[in-house]
């Protein structure tokens, strides 16, 4: 049964445009709002982009059980709430997690359901490019950033699904089609009581 999709992928792969995209074409597909211990970039909102936490809030969290996965991600920490994803599947809808390699392996080891999918560059070479087009990162954080998408994309065997993003609509239109797949057969599934 399909109870809960992880999409990972480096920094600069496009996941953010391809999410946003996915959820106004997917009614039934909901964001997990993560929780992070970085500070709100201009614009964000609380509770809406991430619930921001103190390095107490995010320790009295993983203390009590709070979170399915967390891990630290560019010197910061992230995690899923439970009560987000449980609050997601509750409404009827798939909770879609945005999150590393690191939070992904360990969904895939308490959930065994999860479906895992990566989203990888054309090359190493054109996510480097979409880095410094970006502008919005120093030369020292590009190279970190490169550095930690090798070990990301060393990983990507570990998911269910892999799509390269060389053209966004095209990705989209993959991950569309797997998510269908996906829901048709956990419905056929159900309807014949496997
Ligand atoms: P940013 O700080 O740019 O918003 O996010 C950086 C990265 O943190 C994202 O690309 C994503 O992979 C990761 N991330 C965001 N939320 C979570 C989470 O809840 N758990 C984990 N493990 N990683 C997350």
């Amino acid at each position: 049964m399909l109870e809960l999709l992880v999409i990972s992928g480096p920094s600069g792969v496009g996941k953010g445009t391809i999410i946003n995209r996915l959820i106004s074409s997917h009614p039934t597909l909901s964001l997990a709002v993560s929780a992070t211990t970085r500070q709100p970039r201009t614009g964000e909102v609380d509770g809406t982009h991430y619930y921001f936490m103190n390095d107490d809030e995010f320790d009295h969290a993983i203390q009590n059980e709070l979170f399915i996965e967390w891990a630290p991600v560019h010197q910061y920490r992230y995690g899923t709430l439970r009560r987000e994803v449980l609050r997601i599947q509750n409404s009827g809808k798939l909770p879609l997690l945005e999150i590393d390699t690191d939070g992904a392996m360990q969904v895939k080891k308490n959930f065994p359901n999860a479906t895992l999918l990566f989203i990888e560059p054309p090359s190493l070479q054109s996510l480097i490019d979409r880095l410094y087009q970006r502008g919005t990162e120093t030369d020292d954080q590009i190279s970190r950033r490169v550095q930690v998408a090798q070990i990301e994309l060393s990983r990507k065997a570990y998911y269910n699904f892999v799509v390269v993003n060389d053209i966004v609509e095209n990705a989209v239109t993959s991950v569309l089609e797997i998510i269908e797949q996906l829901q048709q057969s956990s419905s056929s599934h159900l309807t014949t009581g496997d």
